[in-house]
């Protein structure tokens, strides 16, 4: 099949490079541009499904002063696409679509219904509307570059025996991560065949593993399934707030956020476990020695948590159930002060020097408690792969690409948009922002070139 703009993958940047390319203003007298999604898949759009944990934080709408910090590869890379379709475009253009939007908390914007199915029917709705086709089942099996007289012609061969043919093409077809959405990483061979440079690739936004909190010797790739081992029951399932995490690399301070944190049954993770994965994955994968230290009191420096907690020691012993009551469980009582009921036992554990004494009678060393509070340290082993990683860290290098257009420094009509690009950013909506902004800017630069 010969057409005019080829878009391979219909996720959140094919689908928005589909729109920009078949609703781009066109040259008196010449016919629109005729646009094809090859999505391998059933249905486009499968990895938004599972978005914002099937809610779709599909933006942000902080400005880009702000916006832009939460972006971890070369911001000014994405500044022009960007500016070209920011968040309130994207808003105005999901609204336009038929689906209503909500802003929360931090800027972070969602569909009015809370399904992400809303989203995906709004993209695919209106990339159709414009003209652009999405082909469904159609997987791209190979894609050659023939020097035409008139430019490059990118032959495209797919499943089923069926090839597509033109003389601009898009690749967008996201990471690594969660692969049964169909994000399997082709587009890296296909750059590279193509003549681009890939960023070595590593999982981002992941759980971060804990020596000894999975019954495994492994180290660097733990995955997700591996069972816990005793101390990680004891810990997963808590969630801490309003607690700091510093992240360590061979010995040194690399990042130390405020916010809340999980432990899961992949590790340790959540909104600051999360900011600190990518520093932390990429390390290990260097070979580095990695460690986090956690101050569940960050607002209380450890002079002031001394005579609070032998305060409240002396005032529970003194009482008639104080003096009856074991001092493990009394440790327990202590703690609970500081942390979650459902914590302590865990906490306990993994801090047996906060006990002093032969068995039978101990006595709890004060000092070892508020160090173990301010400064609760893990050696970390490991993280979570691909299988439930949110972002791929790494790509297409954007060295080689045009940041005003998308396109291939090195193959004319070839542009790339969204994550199979070195892009990524925090959670927040920003992800998905920055694939719709790449996908619009390079749909609507393949269609003006033509
Ligand atoms: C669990 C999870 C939750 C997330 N939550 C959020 C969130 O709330 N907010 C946010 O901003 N970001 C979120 N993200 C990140 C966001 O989903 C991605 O940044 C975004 O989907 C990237 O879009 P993309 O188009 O580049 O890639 P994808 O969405 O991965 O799309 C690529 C498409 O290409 C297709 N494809 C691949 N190879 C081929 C081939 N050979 N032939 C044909 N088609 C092919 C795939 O099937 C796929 O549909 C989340 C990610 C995950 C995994």
């Amino acid at each position: 099949m010969v057409c005019d703009i080829i878009v391979v993958g219909g996720g959140a940047s094919g689908l928005m490079a589909a729109f920009g390319a078949a609703s781009a203003p066109v040259r008196e007298g010449t016919a629109p541009p005729r646009v094809v999604v090859l999505e391998k898949m059933p249905r486009p759009g499968r990895k938004i499904m599972i978005t914002g944990k099937g809610r779709c934080n599909f933006t942000n709408l902080k400005p880009w002063e702000e916006f832009s910090t939460h972006i971890r590869t070369k911001a000014a890379f994405v500044r022009p696409a960007f500016y070209n379709f920011d968040p309130q475009d994207c808003i105005d253009h999901i609204v336009r679509s038929g689906t209503k939007a909500v802003v929360e908390r931090g800027d972070r914007a969602f569909p009015a219904s809370y399904r992400s199915s809303d989203i995906v029917d709004a993209l695919q709705n209106a990339a159709m509307k414009a003209g652009a086709r999405i082909e469904t089942g159609v997987e791209v099996k190979s894609i050659v570059c023939n020097d035409g007289s008139a430019g490059n012609i990118f032959m495209v061969s797919c499943s089923g025996s069926r090839t597509y043919s033109a003389p601009r093409l898009i690749i967008a077809t996201g990471g690594l991560s969660y692969p049964a959405t169909g994000s399997t990483g082709d587009g890296y061979g296909w750059a590279k065949a193509l003549g681009h440079s890939i960023k070595d690739c590593f999982p981002s936004l992941t759980a971060i593993v804990p020596k000894g909190y999975k019954n495994t010797s492994s180290r660097g790739h733990i995955d997700r399934s591996t069972p816990l081992s005793d101390i990680g029951k004891s810990l997963c399932g808590n969630q801490l707030k309003n607690i700091s995490i510093s992240l360590y690399a061979g010995g040194d301070l690399l990042q130390s956020e405020f916010g809340d944190l999980d432990f899961t049954d992949g590790g340790i993770e959540g909104p600051i476990g999360f900011r600190i994965s990518r520093s932390a994955v990429k390390s290990l994968v260097n070979g580095a020695k990695v460690s986090v230290v956690i101050d569940m009191k960050p607002q209380a420096p450890a002079e002031e948590l001394l005579p609070r907690i032998s305060g409240f020691w002396n005032d529970i012993s003194k009482t008639p159930a104080g003096r009856s009551t074991p001092i493990r469980q009394m440790l327990r009582m202590l703690l609970c002060k500081h942390m979650p009921q459902s914590l302590a036992g865990g906490f306990a554990a993994c801090h047996p020097e906060m006990l002093y004494g032969r068995k039978g009678n101990e006595r709890i060393d004060f000092k070892a408690v508020v160090n173990a509070l301010k400064n609760w340290r893990f050696d970390i082993d490991g993280y979570v792969g691909y299988e439930r990683a949110v972002i791929t860290a790494g790509g297409v290098s954007t060295d080689e690409i045009v940041a005003k257009t998308m396109e291939s420094r090195l193959r004319k009509g070839l542009y790339f948009c969204g994550e199979v690009l070195d892009i990524d950013a925090d959670t927040g909506g920003y992800n998905l922002q920055l694939a719709f902004s790449t996908g619009y800017l390079a749909g609507q630069s393949a269609a003006k070139s033509l």
